[in-house]
């Protein structure tokens, strides 16, 4: 008998039939023997729904006390989700209880709209399980110190259900999604990726922050940190499989490097459309001058991401960064109306459709010649390069964003992932 805890995505819940399914799936855990904690998503489309009718009524919500309605709203999707399932499992003969993050409670600090969750209280939870009680619990949310409910972000039931594990010392967590698996790139952009058998946790952690939406980057954090065996796997197969079909399938994030790691060289290509590239032209190159544009942006808590000088030229020189696309229109505010002032600089341009492609292996560490390929690759297609950032395990590079899908299939093939993984 192990304490198993399995969470399930939106398109996963995304109907009562699906979600009948998912009870059906759980039920078959549960008469192995098995203890289980249950993590689900709203249903498909639902968070987009109450954020859109919020929007309908106030278009500019980033006040503090908009963004904490906001997050009291979304996170009632997640809230139908547990109150569903658990009536599924209770139609289906298995005890089941369904809680909200502020039940368990799950403690998170109070940035609504991305809040990181502090702890979780196991009291409650483990007696329903002694009592033979299947859990549900709400993914996406939890209770900051003075009881308001707060939202992780987008994709952050990943995050609830690997921390939960974490809080539990469960044996595992497994990520039932719409695919099957971690895949070489996005199967939905390159229908002849690949599933990975295992992945490492490093490479994860560079895929899902580079942008592979399939695990939210918070999540991985925790698997790495609290050592949670993770595992994202299929909810489309029959509920009735073999279980121990079911529990080997999917893509496991290892902790271990060894035999694989001989395998491929790049293991996976992420893209991400969420950032927009800023320049600030004509700059007097003289020290502290990345100081004095960074700084503004960065006391205006905007993330930067890819940072680029230029060589400069009689004495000036050109400064170009990322930030997030959300955050676009306000850093160019802020360049405008102080850094321009500031620094003596003589414009600044803005470029919200780019994307950022990478490639990430943890082979790169050992081979050379790897951004090479990438670049060569890439001019064959005639694609220019407007930014480049290398770290020990990936090479990122930003392009127009027209240029994403073509980027990723050129590099997919460049590299051979098509073909399928030896094991
Ligand atoms: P869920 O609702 O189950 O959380 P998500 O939509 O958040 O599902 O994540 C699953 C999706 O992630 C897949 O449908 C796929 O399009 C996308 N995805 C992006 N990169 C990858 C990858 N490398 N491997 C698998 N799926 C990926
Ligand atoms: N429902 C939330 C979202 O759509 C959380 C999640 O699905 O993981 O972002
Ligand atoms: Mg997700």
């Amino acid at each position: 008998m192990a304490l198993i805890v399995h969470k399930y995505g939106g398109t996963s819940m995304g109907s009562t039939e699906r979600i009948r399914n998912v009870a059906l799936r759980v039920a078959k855990w549960v008469r192995a023997g098995h203890q289980l904690v249950v993590v689900p998503s709203a249903m498909s489309g639902e968070t987009n729904r109450l954020l859109a009718l919020a929007k309908e009524l106030m278009p500019q919500a980033d006040g503090p006390e908009a963004l904490r309605e906001l997050d009291a709203l979304a996170a009632t999707g997640e809230q139908v989700s547990v109150g569903l399932l658990a009536l599924a499992l209770q139609a289906q003969g298995v005890p089941a209880v369904s809680y909200g993050g502020w039940q368990v409670p799950i403690r998170t600090d109070s940035a609504f709209g991305k809040a990181r969750i502090d702890s979780i209280d196991d009291t409650r939870v483990l007696a329903d399980l002694a009592a033979g009680r299947v859990v549900i619990i709400t993914g996406f949310q939890g209770m900051d110190p003075d009881g308001h409910v707060t939202t992780l972000g987008r994709g952050g039931s990943d995050t609830s259900a690997v921390a939960v594990a974490a809080a539990l010392k469960a044996h595992e967590c497994l990520i039932y999604t719409d695919v099957d698996g971690v895949y070489t790139t996005d199967p939905r952009i390159v229908p002849e990726a690949q599933r990975l058998t295992t992945i490492s946790f490093e490479e994860m952690l560079e895929m899902a922050s580079l942008g592979s939406k399939v695990l939210q980057i918070r999540s991985v954090e925790f698997a790495g940190k609290y050592r949670v065996p993770l595992r994202v796997l299929s909810s489309f197969t029959p509920p009735d499989i073999d279980l121990d079909e079911e529990a080997r399938s999917g893509t496991l994030i290892t902790f271990e490097e060894d035999e694989k790691m001989e395998r491929a060289v790049v293991s996976g290509i992420a893209f991400n459309r969420d950032e927009a590239k800023v320049s600030v032209l004509g700059v007097p190159d003289k020290p502290g001058i990345a100081y004095q544009i960074l700084g503004p942006v960065a006391d205006a808590n905007i993330d930067i991401d890819v940072i680029i000088q230029n060589v400069s030229h009689s004495g000036r020189t050109d400064f170009s960064f990322t930030v997030h696309r959300n955050d676009y229109a306000r850093t160019m505010a802020l360049l405008q109306s102080q850094v321009l002032p500031a620094t003596g600089a003589e414009s600044v341009s803005g470029d919200p459709k780019i994307c950022k492609v990478s490639i990430v292996g943890i082979g790169m560490r050992s081979h050379v010649g790897v951004a090479s390929t990438m670049f060569r690759t890439l001019s064959e297609e005639s694609i220019n390069i407007q930014m480049i950032s290398t770290s020990e395990i990936k090479t990122s590079v930003v392009l127009d964003e027209k240029y994403m899908e073509l980027a990723v299939r050129a590099l997919h093939k460049a590299f051979g992932l098509e073909q399928p993984a030896a094991v």
